[in-house]
Parts: structure tokens; C-alpha cells; sequence
């Protein structure tokens, strides 16, 4: 779920993990270690609380070695605190590891290993893998390498991991291996990395190799890197080049990463559109999806499938598809999708949606809709993510790499790659009219703009923020495409800020929550010019007849939401279909600035992990 780090080589193993630990700290976690090798001995240093309260807890003690590895908790099993932290060693003391994931099977393994007279110092189902691996490193009949244990090991497991395994007899080498947690080596000269995402080691190489699914590789300082499967068949590595720049990863003056994110998404808009609109030739291609065109303009069927901020994008997706390709669609919660036994035919296109590329759920809908002959289509933004490589085809988001826990400009990024996806489909389906086509490619190429002047409205926003930092219930409202708005605003002020917020379609606030309505109470209403303005109006009058108060976002211009509402965010004109990607603007800065005000931690809301990589 969290976070690894390690690091082979000839430069000190500690700051080089330390430094990527802190990097990968917007994923959330709970808990902190590091195990060093050093002239033959395993130095090993767990903590709960932040890699900050790790370091201090180091202090002076021996960091030495360039051999290491680290880890980011997120308990899943046993309470967090130092005990359960990562690193966990083997009872003989010689093998050390880090664990990402869950071992479903762990208790049956637990009980034998106990038998055979292991003795556990943790609740973790991580501690069972190193003894198992240790195990059958020590009473195999034939002498196994530690590769070989801990490939035999991993085949009687059952279960998410991302691992990495350290010897203190062999400061030349270090396993690791993989399923459904993402792990990433990095190939420097003379030196090799790991870790969950690529982030930490992207001022040292650019050369990365992205582990699949079941394998283990062995990252040794002699022989170099050697890849296998689980069932012991040898794998070339591919080696990548990464194209992440070290500037986007760090807060380039903002007090926070989500401030920055949002502040990026003009540009993040941009990049996500750069290369495949062109308004003034009338054309929009995405190369990713090009080769299954064919299949997802014949589908008979759309089914999104995803989960928080992404779950939002794809329902905006559906208003997209349906209205510019005619075709059904189907939003989905990825989580209960898969256990849902759902009806997927082969003329079904399933398309996923996640910024990671990693989450967990997402993963296994697509499986199992693979399994059923449906089409994959996966949207991410993490290059070279699972998600990337498991689907059909697909198209990158470009949004950068987005650090805040709450997802803002992936979210943006997510809505144009969905726009440009339904104009591609539309027009090659004939279902949408040259006319309204070539409008709105012009109008789509004007967002990155017109986002720019939203983010002026920042003063006012905030101003509004102040007003209502105190409150504890805060409702929002949409309708048709903006629906979704209402949903993601709700989301993103209860993530950041702790404040419970719903997000409903206007007209359904009449069948039961308009009775939480009274002077307390704000409602956050989008409100602007589009079809179903007037109804929106009226919606806003039965709040105000219960006296709650109503801050609309409205069309610049606008004349009647502003005679009644108590507040009112004016955002440009776009087209109707467009306008989710202006209206969710102010939303995001009212969260961020009220999560300030009430001094939650933005970067790293409690509880919150970035990428979901356990169901
Ligand atoms: N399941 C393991 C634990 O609870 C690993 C959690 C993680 O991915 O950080 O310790």
C-alpha cells in the first residue's frame, strides 16, 4: 500500500532511503524502518509515527553500509507501532525484509511455522514470509540460494506483495518480487534501486525496469540484474527510460502539493490535450486507442469502472459517451464490481480509470473482465503503471506526477482525456454533428485559459472559505454533467478538511436531505447557463426557504442565481459538456483553503493513502 525503498551499491545505503521514504510519503502510512547492512551486521531501526520521527529516533546510532532497505507502513494486520513496523528479520537474524501488500493465506502459515518452532514478534502477516523463507532457505535437502528460498517461498503464498529481502551475509545482493503491489528497479552504474514508484530515484537514473506480475528478480552486484517467474522461468528485463523531471516533485514555492496541483492544472490540461486536438483541421486522435477504434465504436456497451475521485471522472464520462458516441454506459465501484458476478459480454469495452495505474480493485475488475473477452481501456496517469500494461490499450492522462493525497489535477486530467476519447469515438461513429464537433474542440482548446482566470477567483474563494471554515455538514448540488462536480466537491472537502459533506443531484435533495437544511447549513450549488439552469434555480429557492445558504457557482454574467444566492463564483462561459472541468476549480481551492484554516494536513490527510494497492 505504502512505501519501499532500497538501495545496492557504493553510496551510504541510509540517506538515499531516508530521502526516498520522504518522497514517497503522500501515499500515507503509519509507520517507518530501515534495515542496513554493515560489515556483516543488520542494522535495524523501526519506528511508528513519520520517517521524521524514524530519523530522530536514529539520532547518532550507526547508519553505515551501502546495502539497505526501507519501508512505509499502512497497517492492514496489527495495530501500528514499532513492533509491527517494517523491517521484519528472520528468527536466525540473517534475512531481513519489507512487505507491501497482504498474505491472505498467512494464518494457516503462521500455525505451521509456529510448529516447526518459529517465534513471531509481530501481529503483521508480513512476518510469516520471512520466516517461510528462511525456512526453506535452512531445511531444504538441497542448498537453496536465497533466491531459490524465497521464490519457493513466494509460490506457497496467496496474496498482494511487493517485497524486498536483504542478507547480512551478502552485502552483494538483494530479492525482490512482486504481485499486484507495484515495485520498481532503477539500474544505475554500478548500483541498483527499488522502489514502490519511481519517484525516489529519479535524480539518480533514468533507467528503470517496471516488475511484472509474479516475478522475482535478484539485483546483484557482480552478475547484475537476473529476472524469474514464480514458476522458475527466466525473464529478460525492459529496460525504460523514465521521463519524470526531479522539479515536479518537489513544491516549487507553494506552502503545499495540492496548492501547486491545482495551481499546474492550465498547463496539466494542456499536456493532456498536447499532440492529439487540433480545431483547426478537426481533428482529435489518441494514438494509445487507435489499433481497438474499431471495438469501441461497435461496443454495445460502456462500463467505467473505478473508485473515489476516478469513480467521479467516469461518471462524467458517461454524460460524455452517451451524449457525443450514443453509446450505453455503465459507471461501476471497481470494489464491487469484481465481487459482483457481473454479466460482461465480448463486445463490452471496460474502461478503468486510475491515477496510479495501481489500485487494487481497479486491477482485479479488469481481470476478471478480461477473463470474459471484454475490451480493456485503461486511463492513467503513473507511466509504465499496472494498470498501463494490463489493459488492451489506453491513453496517459499527462497530468505529471501528483503528489497531495486528494486528487486534483488527475481528476482534470482525467475529464479532458475522457472529452478527447468521446469526440474521437463520436465522430468516427457519426453521432455527433461537424458543427457541434468543431465547436467544441475549439471550446476545448480554450479550457487551459479559461481555467487560468478561474484560478483568479482564488481571493474570493477564499474569503467564502472563512466564512464557512466552522461548519460541520456541507451539501453540494448539480445536475446532469455537473452531478459528478457536486459528488468530487463533497469528496474533496471531507478528505482534506474532516468536514462531512454530500454530494447529491439537485432535484433529489426533495426525497430526503433538504430536511438537514437550516441556517447553519452551506450548500454549494453549480449553477451555470446550460440546459437544466431553471431547474437548478429552483432548487436553489427551496434551500433558501429553509433558510440555508446557498454559494453557487454561476456562468460570469449572471444575474438571477445572484439575486438569490448568498454567494456567488462566477467561471467563464464553455460549453455545457465542457463545463465540469471549470466548475471544479473553485471546489478544490474552497477544500485547500479551509483545510488550512482548520489546520488539517493537507499533503497527507489522516487515514488517506495515495494509491490503494490493497482491496
Ligand atoms: N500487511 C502488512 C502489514 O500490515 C503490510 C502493510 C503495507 O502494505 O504497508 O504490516
Amino acid at each position: 500500500m505504502c512505501g519501499i525503498v532500497a538501495y545496492i551499491g557504493h553510496q551510504k545505503a541510509f540517506d538515499i532511503i531516508i530521502k526516498g521514504l520522504k518522497r514517497l510519503e503522500y501515499r500515507g502510512y503509519d509507520s517507518a524502518g530501515v534495515a542496513l547492512q554493515n560489515n556483516s551486521s543488520l542494522n535495524l531501526y523501526k519506528k511508528k509515527g513519520k520517517v521524521a520521527d524514524l530519523v530522530s529516533f536514529i539520532g547518532k546510532k550507526d547508519t553505515n553500509g551501502s546495502v539497505g532497505i526501507g519501508h512505509t507502513r499502512w497497517a492492514t494486520h496489527g495495530p501500528p507501532n514499532d513492533a509491527n513496523a517494517h523491517p521484519h528479520v528472520s528468527g536466525h537474524k540473517k534475512f531481513a525484509l519489507v512487505h507491501n501488500g497482504i498474505i491472505e493465506n498467512y494464518s494457516v502459515l503462521k500455525k505451521e511455522l509456529i510448529q516447526r518452532g518459529h517465534q513471531f514478534n509481530s501481529d503483521t502477516d508480513t512476518e510469516v514470509l520471512i520466516h517461510l523463507i528462511e525456512e526453506i532457505h535452512t531445511n531444504s535437502k538441497r542448498k537453496l540460494t536465497l533466491f531459490e528460498a524465497v521464490r519457493i517461498a513466494l509460490s506457497e503464498v496467496i496474496g498482494a506483495y511487493a517485497i524486498v529481502v536483504i542478507n547480512k551475509e551478502n552485502p552483494n545482493e538483494l530479492i525482490a518480487a512482486r504481485k499486484s503491489s507495484p515495485l520498481v528497479v532503477g539500474i544505475g552504474d554500478g548500483e541498483f534501486f527499488l522502489a514502490s514508484d519511481a519517484t525516489p530515484m529519479v535524480e539518480f537514473t533514468k533507467n528503470v525496469v517496471y516488475l511484472e506480475d509474479g516475478e522475482i528478480a535478484q539485483l546483484n552486484l557482480d552478475s547484475g540484474l537476473k529476472i524469474k517467474t514464480i514458476e522458475n522461468q527466466e525473464k529478460t528485463p525492459y529496460i525504460q527510460e523514465l521521463e519524470m523531471q526531479l522539479e515536479a516533485l518537489e513544491k516549487g514555492g507553494y506552502d503545499h502539493f495540492m496548492l501547486k496541483e491545482i495551481y499546474e492544472q492550465p498547463q496539466s490540461i494542456h499536456d493532456s490535450m498536447r499532440g492529439r486536438i487540433r480545431s483547426s483541421k478537426g481533428l482529435v486522435s489518441l494514438g494509445g486507442i487507435k489499433d481497438y477504434e474499431e471495438k469501441i465504436v461497435n461496443a454495445k456497451r460502456l462500463i467505467f469502472v473505478a473508485c473515489g475521485t476516478s469513480w467521479h471522472a467516469g461518471l462524467v464520462g458517461e454524460y460524455l459517451f452517451e451524449e457525443l458516441a450514443r453509446i450505453p454506459v455503465e459507471v461501476e465501484y471497481a470494489s464491487e464490481f469484481r465481487y459482483r458476478n457481473p454479466v460482461i459480454n465480448e463486445d463490452d469495452v471496460l474502461i478503468a480509470i486510475s491515477q496510479s495505474g495501481e489500485t487494487a480493485d481497479t486491477l482485479a475488475a479488469i481481470k476478471l473482465a478480461k477473463e470474459k473477452g471484454a475490451t480493456i481501456v485503461g486511463i492513467c496517469n503513473v507511466v509504465g503503471s499496472s494498470i498501463s500494461r494490463e489493459s488492451h490499450c489506453g491513453s496517459y492522462t499527462h497530468a505529471g506526477p501528483e503528489i497531495g493525497v486528494a486528487s486534483t489535477k488527475a481528476f482534470t486530467a482525467q475529464v479532458t482525456v475522457l472529452t478527447l476519447m468521446a469526440l474521437m469515438i463520436g465522430k468516427k461513429k457519426g453521432t455527433i454533428s461537424t458543427q457541434r464537433f468543431n465547436r467544441l474542440l475549439v471550446d476545448l482548446e480554450s479550457i487551459p485559459e479559461k481555467v487560468e482566470s478561474t484560478l483568479k477567483l482564488d481571493k474570493s474563494v477564499k474569503e467564502i472559505s472563512n466564512i464557512y471554515k466552522d461548519s460541520s455538514n456541507a451539501l453540494y448540488l448539480g445536475r446532469g454533467i455537473n452531478f459528478p462536480v457536486a459528488l468530487e466537491g463533497a469528496l474533496k472537502l471531507k478528505e482534506i478538511s474532516y468536514i462531512h459533506a454530500e454530494g447529491y443531484p439537485a432535484a433529489e435533495m426533495k426525497h430526503g436531505p433538504i430536511a438537514l437544511i437550516d441556517e447553519e447549513m452551506p450548500v454549494f450549488v453549480i449553477a451555470t447557463k446550460d440546459a437544466s439552469y431553471e431547474k437548478v434555480v429552483s432548487n436553489i429557492q427551496e434551500v433558501k426557504a429553509r433558510k440555508g445558504k446557498v454559494i453557487a457557482v454561476v456562468t460570469k454574467g449572471d444575474r438571477e442565481v445572484k439575486e438569490i444566492a448568498d454567494y456567488v463564483i462566477e467561471i467563464p462561459s464553455t460549453d455545457d459538456l465542457l463545463v465540469p472541468l471549470l466548475a471544479t476549480i473553485p471546489f478544490q481551492l474552497l477544500s485547500y483553503h479551509i483545510a488550512v484554516m482548520r489546520e488539517c494536513n493537507v499533503d497527507q490527510p489522516r487515514n488517506l493513502a495515495k494509491s490503494v494497492t490493497v482491496e
